[in-house]
């Protein structure tokens, strides 16, 4: 079921006036369930010692929001330069981030290293003689190559760019111990949105195989393993939800069987952004036109610079009208923004209740990769997003981007070169 009914019954009755005092369109997050969805996932493996959540801050790249995962006790998985900026803005520090980029600059191994650096996951091998001063632990990303397939998503690993291969990894730790290295991690991240419980389960075999191979081979013991983000949510009705119990239960007898096989077991780490931000998030917009022409078009004060995921995967949201969710869906209509793409449309051919001018419009399940994607192509700027506190009130943590922030990166100190 996408949203959480708990966070409709939050919402649906003080929208109104939210969308009256901050105007449409915004994002906005409720607090008390991503708080509820941070313990959850920590409850489902507390039989795995050490295990720790690093939040994808891709996901949902917000100050505020990061301060509640680490209100949770979560580290941050980054990805990129400003990324680190704002997680070690918040106070993570060290082992509280993860960096896990791919195709590396220079650059972003000094920004790695700096502020009392994190843990460093390394993309290639060829990366382990550029890293500027090799940290005590590493850690690598394993591509299965032909040895994984089915997650729809990211598709086939042998195909994606991530990664060391299997007939690399030995090596890779080989020469990671050479460059020093005293303590070692495996990641990999092979899913996304992956609803199949088994899958994930899979995963975390994978990498304990792996470590159980490197190990013999160099005579190291792996301090942790990170299976990845990837945990899927249900975004239409008719979804099945992920199996969270299933996978503690499954992943904790795996861990305790390699326990009791080697005399000591990696912690677990996991990466997920969707899972936790994902249902706690909707988009809430203003209807504003109407058109009727080959098909019905409702026309809404938000476009893709807002939410890319229907125009860039036909990714589906769920919609409510707020006040007419119980009215039949008797129409049917393409929910548009404004921008000059003819993709640029939230709902295609979707079974609504009637719509009319002025009617508050929820896309559900916007609170990982949503407001993170948008764009300004065509001079559309993004939205504010908020934040429904556990104690009822609502708070603007993000600002609606001006012309001013548009135009900032045109007005500079002049400069050029004769050539
Ligand atoms: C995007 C990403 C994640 C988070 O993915 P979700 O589907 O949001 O869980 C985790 N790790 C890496 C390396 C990623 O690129």
């Amino acid at each position: 079921m996408p949203m959480s009914n708990a966070f409709q019954e939050r919402l649906f009755p003080s929208l109104e006036k939210i969308a009256a005092h901050f105007g449409t369109p915004f994002h906005i997050y409720d607090e008390a369930g991503i708080r509820a969805t941070g313990r959850e996932l920590q409850q489902t493996f507390a039989g795995i010692a050490g295990f720790r959540e690093y939040f994808a801050v891709k996901a949902l790249p917000n100050l505020r929001i990061l301060e509640l995962m680490r209100d949770l006790g979560f580290g941050f998985d980054c990805s990129s330069i400003p990324e680190l900026v704002m997680s070690r803005s918040i106070g993570a520090r060290g082992d509280d981030i993860m960096f896990t980029s791919n195709n590396t600059s220079p650059e972003e191994f000094l920004a790695a290293e700096a502020e009392g650096g994190c843990i460093l996951n390394l993309d290639d091998i060829s990366l382990i003689a550029k890293v500027p001063r090799f940290p005590e632990t590493i850690c690598f990303r394993y591509n299965p190559g032909p040895r994984r397939t089915g997650n729809v998503i990211i598709g086939h690993p042998e195909e994606a760019k991530y990664g060391v291969t299997h007939e690399q990894v030995v090596e890779a730790y080989r020469l990671a111990k050479a460059r020093g290295a005293k303590r070692f991690g495996l990641h990999t991240m092979v899913a996304s949105n992956e609803r199949d419980y088994t899958y994930i389960v899979q995963t975390a075999v994978m990498l304990l195989e792996v470590v159980e191979m490197v190990q013999q081979e160099l005579d190291i013991r792996f301090d942790f393993v990170n299976i990845g983000g990837g945990l899927g949510i249900p975004y239409r009705p008719t979804d099945e939800p992920l199996n969270l119990a299933a996978i503690g239960r499954e992943v904790t007898a795996l861990f305790t069987q390699f326990r009791q096989k080697h005399g000591y077991a990696p912690r677990m780490l996991m990466e997920s952004g969707r899972y936790i931000t994902g249902p706690h998030g909707a988009l809430v917009t203003t209807a504003i036109n109407h058109k009727d022409i080959y098909r019905k078009y409702i026309g809404v004060d938000a476009c893709m610079s807002s939410l890319m995921r229907p125009a860039l995967y036909g990714a589906y949201h769920h919609i409510s009208v707020v006040g007419k969710e119980h009215l039949p869906k008797s129409e049917v209509y393409d929910v548009a923004g404004s921008l000059c793409e003819n993709n640029d449309k939230f709902a295609v051919q979707r079974e609504l209740p009637p719509i009319a001018e002025g009617d508050l419009l929820v896309l559900h399940d916007t609170g990982a990769h949503g407001h993170a994607m948008g764009f300004q192509y065509n001079g559309r700027l993004r939205p504010k997003e908020l934040l429904l506190r556990t104690d009822g009130t609502v708070e603007l943590i993000r600002r609606e981007e001006t012309v001013d922030d548009y135009l900032a990166t045109q007005q500079f100190t002049a400069d050029s070169i004769r050539v």
